[in-house]
């Protein structure tokens, strides 16, 4: 059977590193079995969700390069691949569970759910009394309202195989029964998970541990609707430093604002795979996504939450650009909406100049100060750099240095290899170090304390 898995976001915000973890895990799985990776937008409730947020998510992904195979953008065979437009799935399905006697007319109000607060150590969802009402006023009752349907949760135990933690078993009933539709004909994020994942004929589930308690709710349905259940992997998350689930709202992990900050797909990737899993190559940290696909498995993921670490991201994020090409730094570039970039570009020669700094990037926004001097020769002094200039000595220094090169009929290698000779000579005779002359002749010339090998 092909392998089928899906990365089903609800638009509730920009897409987080947590999330973008979730698609790279499901991504990776899918591409490494030769199977279909999908997209699905959980978009059924309204109150949770943001204007815009599905085009974020979807450029974010794309952005990212986690292609899919199917999705609301591109359709598939078993669209739409938005829930919201997916109802009457919803609907049919609980005729079903009507017509089984699985599920009953629930007719609570929100408030008194919302109120209810239960005793330590008791159950902890709602004890609904709706199911004992008999016919006469479950009918009385529709005539008013409309209600919600809460599902009937059978005495037994739930057990299933996890891919990652193994086997879990727990006592259904713990859990208490639990709305699948919505008295405004919604349906619940259980209900709809569930339906699609088998409609969309979804082999593996994965996704961040914290789903662990539904995957029960969702295992019962599976059983009430006799569907085959697909496996589980639930995947140990990405804390911060305090053990707190990184958080959708934080800004600053959002995909868009590492972007901003200058991070690379590349090193994002990279960084995320190995926040759980690890290829088992010894000393090896640094891989792409082709590599990552032909090294991946389920069984190399961990169990213990990972914290994350903006130092390692920032490391990956240097190596990986001192590793792209001048096209790939282009395309990277034209994400960014300033003119200024534009101008970069297009420099006839970007291509040079790209190969020469890549490897002094902490990130891609650094691209535009060395533009600055390299292509542009607009060079800006600060006022500590003027003064070690002025210095009588840089002074002395500085003259020596144009008299040989004023010296060299042309500016070739040669000419290169004896000005060095000459600036470690003309610093012991001056007793500096070399390096004092070498930074000195780098400052005049790019303006900048670091950068490529001068030579
Ligand atoms: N829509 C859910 C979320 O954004 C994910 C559902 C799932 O993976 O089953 O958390």
């Amino acid at each position: 059977m092909k392998v089928r898995v899906r990365f089903a976001p609800s638009p509730t915000g920009f897409l987080h590193l947590g999330g973008a973890r979730t698609a790279l895990f499901n991504f990776l799985f899918a591409k490494s079995q030769k199977g279909d990776f999908i997209l699905r937008i959980e978009d059924t409730d309204v109150t949770r969700q943001f204007e815009g947020a599905t085009e974020e998510i979807i450029s974010s992904l794309r952005w990212l390069g986690l292609k899919w195979d199917e999705g609301p953008d591109i359709g598939g065979k078993y669209g739409p691949y938005r829930q919201s437009q997916r109802l009457n799935f919803y609907w049919e399905k609980l005729e079903e569970l009507k017509r089984k006697g699985a599920v009953y007319a629930c007719f609570c109000s929100s408030k008194k759910i919302s109120s209810f607060s239960p005793e330590e150590g008791a159950i902890k969802s709602y004890p609904c009394g709706c199911s004992s009402l008999d016919q006469t006023e479950v009918a009385r009752l529709s005539s008013k309202f409309s209600p919600a349907w809460r599902f009937k949760v059978p005495k037994g135990r739930i057990k299933w195989n996890d891919l990652i933690k193994g086997t879990i078993e727990v006592e259904a009933s713990y859990f208490g029964d639990f709305v699948v539709m919505k008295s405004n004909g919604q349906p619940t994020f259980h209900f709809a998970v569930v339906v699609d994942d088998a409609l969309m004929k979804i082999t593996h589930v994965i996704r961040g541990e914290d789903h662990l308690t539904n995957t029960i709710f969702h295992l019962l349905l599976y059983q009430a609707l006799e569907l085959s259940p697909p496996e589980f992997a639930h995947l140990p998350l990405l804390v911060d430093e305090k053990g707190n689930k990184l958080s959708k709202r934080e800004k600053s992990l959002s995909i868009r604002e590492l972007r901003e900050s200058g991070f690379i797909p590349e090193a994002i990737l990279n960084y995320l795979a190995l926040t759980g899993w690890s290829a088992g190559i010894e000393k090896k940290e640094v891989f792409t996504l082709d590599e990552m696909v032909s090294l991946f498995s389920l069984k190399r993921v961990g169990k213990a939450s990972s914290i994350f670490d903006y130092s390692r991201l920032k490391w990956l994020n240097r190596e990986h650009l001192s590793r792209i090409g001048a096209d790939r730094a282009r395309e990277l570039l034209s994400f960014f909406e300033k003119t200024s970039w534009q101008k970069i570009i297009d420099h006839p020669r970007f291509n040079r100049f790209f190969d020469l700094v890549k490897e002094n990037l902490p990130t891609l926004k650094e691209i535009e100060s060395f533009a600055q001097s390299f292509l542009f020769e607009k060079i800006v002094f600060s006022q500590e750099q003027m003064d070690l200039i002025k210095s009588e000595q840089s002074q002395r220094i500085l003259w020596e240095l144009t008299n040989m090169v004023e010296l060299e009929k042309e500016f070739n290698r040669k000419a290169v290899e004896n000005l060095v000779i000459n600036i470690r000579r003309l610093s012991s005779e001056m007793g500096k170090p070399a390096r004092f002359v070498f930074h000195l002749l780098r400052l005049v010339l790019t303006g900048r304390d670091d950068g490529p090998p001068l030579v």
